[in-house]
């Protein structure tokens, strides 16, 4: 090799190790964000936070963002599981420093360190360090202690929740037309019980009686006049949208043969029914659980402030007044003076505005977290939505067309963006997918 090749090399190289210098230098300088989840409002703040300023770090026990206002649509095939989630390496997190598949633990805020597990081998448990820390992990589904809905009923909140509820439906079908199971047992395997008539369970209802009219109902033309689906509400269906809205909601259901909605409290789950607060047993098939948030551990054992919900509470700034540098966004935290709904509008909207507010240059304070409210949706089935928009109300066919336009356009990524409309149309001319597995 010649002499002037040679110092090209070496040149090149001095050049590399003054540029990894200076690169690992930024980097110590660049304070850690840490941040809990991959949710809506986790999400929303790895997506927008300023990646040159901070060095951003992901704890989540799952590595996808999952788009749940279409969750209810994957448990019975109108889409499919991988159309609504997008994988969090996509984001620019691919590195084994920057995202960790794992639970956080417990919080250490003296030595600023968080205790994660592994969430593919809890015998792993490691402590990350942070300079700042954002809570985004969302909540569980709460229980309200009622003996058996842990064991007995499933729930609505992850993908594996949809593939479970889709299994158990195609399941109780095809045990439903096997030779020795008697009428009884039939009646009692093709009735399908909601619990809680929030925008979950009401959505539920919708996607699973579609289903039922527009596929199941031709598949299984013997089990048509056997199946039925109960909705359970204590109070008000959709207590959030407006009077006229509730009240056509109940008509359209009140309407629907093989529908119903039953005003009470369930009491026990067992694995072949509910009982009710009157002492009256259900027998069913199965319970979709979908009845209120609670706390996850990690909240639970947090020693600051929190609201009667188990919530941590946070000021206008997001940030957890009794922690430095620790923040809380989402289904897990309440704004002090100002309590704000559980839904992913909000999650996404404080994810924003703490991204932003981060990145400020630390000699401009941020403006206080305001949330406006553009509207809610909800798919009540038989291509009709509710829409409740500050713009005005309405319901009906209108309304799906700008439910459907609405979700499709907030997917968050162009792949989703054509896959579902993609499913839908498959959905439309071949009908959903009955194969179990
Ligand atoms: P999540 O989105 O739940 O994210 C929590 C994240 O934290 C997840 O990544 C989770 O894996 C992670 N995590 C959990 N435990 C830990 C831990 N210990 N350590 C680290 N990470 C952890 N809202 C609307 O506005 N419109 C709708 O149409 C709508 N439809 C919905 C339909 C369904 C079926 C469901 C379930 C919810 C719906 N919501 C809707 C509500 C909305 O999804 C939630 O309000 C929103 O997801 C809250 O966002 P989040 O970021 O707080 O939590």
């Amino acid at each position: 090799m010649s002499s002037k090749g040679l110092s090209f090399i070496r040149g090149s190289s001095l050049c590399f190790s003054v540029r990894l210098s200076r690169s690992a230098s930024t980097k110590a300088a660049r304070q850690k964000i840490v941040v809990l989840g991959c949710g809506w409002g986790s999400y929303s703040v790895l997506r927008s936070v300023n990646k040159k300023k901070f060095d951003v770090i992901c704890i989540s026990p799952r590595n996808h963002f999952l788009f749940t206002p279409l969750l209810a649509s994957t448990t019975v095939g109108t889409l499919e599981f991988r159309s609504i989630i997008e994988p969090i390496r996509n984001t620019g997190f691919r590195d084994e420093h920057h995202f960790h598949l794992s639970y956080a633990t417990h919080l250490d805020h003296a030595q600023k360190v968080v205790q994660c597990r592994s969430a593919l081998d809890p015998s792993m448990t490691y402590p990350v360090s942070y300079d700042i820390l954002v809570i985004g992990v969302g909540a569980n589904s709460s229980t309200f202690n009622i003996p058996g809905v842990n064991e007995h009923a499933l729930f609505l909140k992850e993908i594996q929740d949809a593939r479970e509820i889709r299994k158990r439906i195609l399941t109780n079908f095809e045990l439903a037309t096997q030779p020795l199971v008697s009428e009884e047992e039939k009646r009692r395997l093709l009735h399908f019980v909601v619990v809680g008539g929030g925008p979950t369970g009401v959505e539920f209802s919708a996607e699973f009686y579609d289903f039922l009219q527009q596929d199941l109902e031709r598949l299984y033309p013997d089990e048509r006049s056997t199946v039925h689906i109960t909705l359970i509400e204590a109070n008000e269906i959709l207590s959030s949208f407006d009077t006229k809205l509730r009240s056509y909601t109940e008509k359209i259901i009140k309407k629907r043969e093989r529908m119903q909605i039953l005003k009470a409290s369930v009491t026990e789950v067992t694995d072949t029914g509910i009982t009710l607060s009157d002492g009256s047993v259900m027998p069913c098939g199965m319970v979709v659980w979908s009845a209120g948030l609670a706390p996850r551990s990690f909240v639970n054992d947090l020693n600051v402030d929190k609201n009667s919900r188990g919530q941590i509470l946070v000021d206008e700034y997001l940030k957890l007044p009794s922690l430095d540098s620790v923040y809380a966004i989402g289904d897990c935290a309440s704004v002090i003076g100002n309590d704000m709904p559980c839904t992913a509008q909000v999650a996404e909207k404080q994810g924003r505005y703490l991204a932003k507010a981060l990145s400020r240059k630390a000699s401009t304070p941020p403006p206080p977290f305001v949330f406006k409210q553009t509207g809610m949706l909800a798919y009540i089935g038989d291509y009709r939505a509710l829409a409740d928009t500050s713009v005005g109300k309405s319901q009906g066919y209108a309304s799906w067309i700008l439910w459907r336009s609405a979700y499709s356009t907030k997917l968050g990524s162009w792949r989703l963006r054509m896959q579902v409309p993609m499913d839908w149309m498959k959905t439309f001319f071949f009908g959903r997918d009955t194969s179990r597995f």
